[in-house]
């Protein structure tokens, strides 16, 4: 089946009780038993939720692998895949790293005895640098959060396997709609639903698709001992978004490649980063590995001031500023002083975090409003 009729379809069986053609919310946390052990395959709401069983079927199903595990955020479903680990085994993951799963590896992570390494992972040989006989596992975000570098997941694969490594892909920005990483030799995928596949910036949840059942049945025990599950309400909202999340995802990256074009041509634009562009220095990477660029877009502005940027950001009235991203509506973010505040300006600077440095979620509205909005808030 194509992607389209996946995403509407799979996982979603009309109710057996009613023929209801939505999965119904089944908000309960236990299951009637006939006898002792004779039940209908669900014994206890953390093991095991119909809605939340239907939409973990549905995730695994359009990233094209065999099993799908949803938490109640995106961390929780990180927490898992380091959970699976033991102390002493080291971690390779980017410089250029969602400021969450940096926290969570830290803060979290480093004092159970686990070695997290951060590189640039657009040089495959910073990664190969960091590879020896503890190396477990290998962390990829692509694009990454707000520089839009791209990594090339097939070449960390073929590093990955042989070092006998797990390859876990962050899916967030791209959505299996414009990249599958496990068709590309990843060996498990990463959500945070809470963006695009939810769609509606109306939930909060994070999910895990593997093909491999060893590394499923790994998955499933964690999240049923940790038991930071997804609630069934939410996971009736989020089969419901990724209904359309093809819709969607193609009016975003129809968007995005138009806002792109504008703030290029805008005298008072620096840089802007969105690798649509021929001249992004991962082009062509980006161009083998995803089918569409998306809709988000970083850019500075000339002569680099912050109050210049705090002032667009501030002017603008169709775009929010708001953390977060991949919702319907469009979003504007100041990274050097929302979500990335916590780091030190040198530090920030170096990885391309400068003070005019302004962040878009493109939304799916008319694309000729937001430019206006952009329009107006630059001049
Ligand atoms: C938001 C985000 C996360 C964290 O997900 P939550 O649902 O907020 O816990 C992880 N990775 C990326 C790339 C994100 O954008």
């Amino acid at each position: 089946m194509k992607f389209a009729t996946k995403a509407i379809h799979e996982g979603v069986e009309p109710d057996s009780a009613t023929g209801a053609i939505m999965t119904p919310i089944y908000q309960t946390s236990t299951y009637v038993q006939d006898g002792v052990g004779n039940h209908k395959g669900y014994e206890y709401s953390r093991t095991l939720n119909p809605t939340r069983h239907a939409l973990e079927k549905n995730i695994a199903a359009i990233e094209n692998g065999n099993y799908g595990a949803c938490f109640g955020s995106g961390l929780a479903a990180i927490d898992c895949v380091i959970k699976m680990l033991n102390p002493g085994d080291e971690v390779i993951s980017t410089n250029d790293l969602y400021g969450g799963s940096y926290r969570i590896f830290k803060t979290i992570f480093e004092k159970y005895g686990l070695v997290f390494h951060f590189v640039d992972m657009t040089d495959l040989s910073k990664i190969q640098e960091k590879i020896n006989e503890r190396t477990r596992l290998i962390w990829v975000e692509t694009p990454t959060n707000p520089m839009m570098n791209i990594i090339d997941i097939e070449a960390v694969a073929v590093l990955a396997k042989q070092c006998g490594a797990i390859l876990c892909v962050d899916n967030t920005f791209a959505t299996p709609y414009l990249q599958t990483p496990l068709d590309l030799g990843a060996d498990i995928v990463m959500h945070s639903v809470t963006k695009y596949l939810g769609g509606h910036s109306d939930v909060v949840m994070g999910a895990l698709v593997t093909k491999e059942e060893s590394l499923a049945m790994e998955i499933y025990r964690i999240q049923n001992s940790s038991g930071a599950v997804a609630g069934p309400m939410d996971s009736f909202l989020v089969l419901r978004g990724i209904k359309t999340l093809h819709l969607r995802m193609d009016r975003h990256c129809e968007n995005g490649e138009k806002v792109a074009h504008f703030l290029k041509d805008h005298p008072r634009i620096d840089k802007v980063y969105w690798p649509g562009f021929p001249s992004h220095p991962n082009h062509e990477v980006a161009s083998k590995q995803m089918r569409g660029f998306g809709g988000m877009i970083s850019f500075t502005l000339k002569g680099n001031r912050l109050e210049d940027a705090l002032r667009i950001v501030k002017n603008v009235r169709v775009f929010s500023l708001a953390e977060s991203l991949g919702g319907v509506e469009s979003l504007i973010g100041h990274p050097a002083t929302m979500t990335h505040a916590s780091i030190p300006k040198e530090e920030r600077e170096k990885s391309g975090v400068v003070d005019s440095l302004i962040r878009l979620s493109v939304g799916v509205e008319d694309v000729s409003d937001l430019i206006e909005d952009l329009r107006y808030a630059l001049d």
